[in-house]
């Protein structure tokens, strides 16, 4: 017999049909012999609501009574999905975030979780009860109701299987699993088999939608074994885990990312320190810095430029501005970019890999303004209007079309 974790979007339980939907699938594995424990996020768009009713009311409200508004969503969720399984005639139960053990940091809004006591939940399966827990939320050491950041609740799926040792951890969402690129958007796109932890949590970070960054995070800690796939269609899906089988595939995925704005500051004093000293301040407000760029120093002077996520575009500025007193048109923010990306293990060992992709852009004419390599990745920053044309440029170069 075997624990296995199933978590549930908001896609997949967004109506009552769907939440039957849902119900079938959590039986049909209990009843297969499993004990099973299920994570739920919020019905279809309820989050996002709850985010405008607030807004509505009083948009300086507290973080603190926005989690209480927010986890209420979940609440609704997990309490149908019971209801639903009560219908097809199985024993269960549904949690809280607090009842199911989840201990978390104090950060309203994106608290981390930090233990999870498995009692209760030991307590529910020893009573052979199929679990029903609200993602997404925990409480911190004051009481209070916390919420883990949007996209939480494949963290805490996570969280559960790692605490509780389960055999799986099974993420259904409304598509079949990892893709080379977005299926809706790009042509010949295969559904990846597996795929290593590291390639996934660069996917994830880079813009693909399919995981939440930090559960891959998690996932990979803790060695939980993940599998994606869809709620809609019962066919395999992707297995994330250490170490993937070796597919011909040079590149695993294209991503594309709009969130982002580009800084760049002109005309520097090229001494030593300015770098250090403009990134600490960045970083000594939270502002996370991607790809930089330095220019060679010309008479004296450099320019720095780097990419950060778009709402913090002017917030750099005007924090630049400030504390280092430069003129206003000396610092560019540009949101009218893309990052393009491309990922896979293998390209380690490939030279040549980088040149292949460039050519690819080459050749429908798309300029790049800046590049960042790792490993496993590469990312070109463009102008935003030849994203969708580059993204699918690029999975043409590399992944062969037909089955
Ligand atoms: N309901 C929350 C959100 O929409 C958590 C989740 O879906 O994972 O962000
Ligand atoms: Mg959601």
């Amino acid at each position: 017999m075997s624990l296995i974790v199933q978590k549930f979007g908001g896609s997949s339980v967004a109506d009552a049909k769907r939440v039957m939907n849902v119900a079938s699938i959590v039986t049909d594995t209990y009843s297969a012999g499993n004990d099973v424990v299920v994570v739920v996020s919020a019905q279809g768009d309820t989050t996002d609501e709850l985010v405008a009713k607030a807004t509505e009311i009083n948009p300086k409200h507290s973080r603190r009574e926005m989690d209480m508004l927010l986890s209420a969503g979940e609440q609704i969720s997990i309490s149908l999905l019971a209801m639903a399984i009560e219908k097809l005639g199985f024993p269960v139960v549904s949690l809280l975030g607090w009842q199911a053990g989840f201990s978390t940091t104090s950060t309203h809004t994106a608290a981390r979780i930090k233990t999870v006591n498995t009692e209760r939940l030991r307590t529910e399966l020893d009573k052979k009860n199929i679990v029903i827990v609200a993602g997404f939320q925990g409480i911190n050491k004051y009481d209070n109701i916390t919420t883990l950041g949007r996209g939480g609740s494949d963290t805490s799926a996570v969280a559960l299987a790692a605490s509780l040792k389960a055999d799986r951890c099974q993420i259904y969402t409304d598509v079949e699993g990892v893709y080379t690129a977005d299926p809706r958007k790009v042509e010949n796109t295969k559904k990846l088999n597996e795929i290593t932890y590291d390639e996934m949590l660069e996917l994830a970070t880079l813009g693909a939608q399919v995981l939440n960054n930090r559960s891959v995070e998690m996932a990979k800690k803790y060695n939980v074994k993940l599998e994606v796939l869809s709620s809609l269609t019962r066919v395999p899906g992707t297995i994330v885990k250490e170490v993937a089988t070796v597919e011909k595939m040079l590149v695993r995925g294209v991503t594309k990312d709009t969130d982002v704005a580009r800084v760049s500051i002109l005309a520097l004093p090229d001494i030593p320190g300015i770098a250090f000293k403009i990134f600490s301040k960045l970083a000594s407000k939270d502002i996370n810095v991607d790809i930089i760029l330095q220019s060679v120093g010309r008479d004296g002077t450099k320019d720095i430029t780097f990419t950060v996520q778009k709402s913090h575009g002017e917030l750099a500025k005007q924090l630049i501005k400030e504390t280092f007193d430069i003129p206003d048109e000396k610092i560019i923010v540009d949101t009218n970019v893309a990052k393009i990306s491309i990922v896979g293990a293998g390209m380690e060992s490939h030279p040549g890999t980088a040149a292949k992709m460039f050519e690819a852009l080459y050749e429908i004419n798309v300029n790049i303004q800046m590049i960042a390599t790792s490993e496993i990745k590469i990312s070109v920053l463009i102008d935003v209007q030849d994203a969708d044309k580059a993204v699918s440029a690029v999975h043409a170069a590399f992944i062969p079309s037909g089955k």
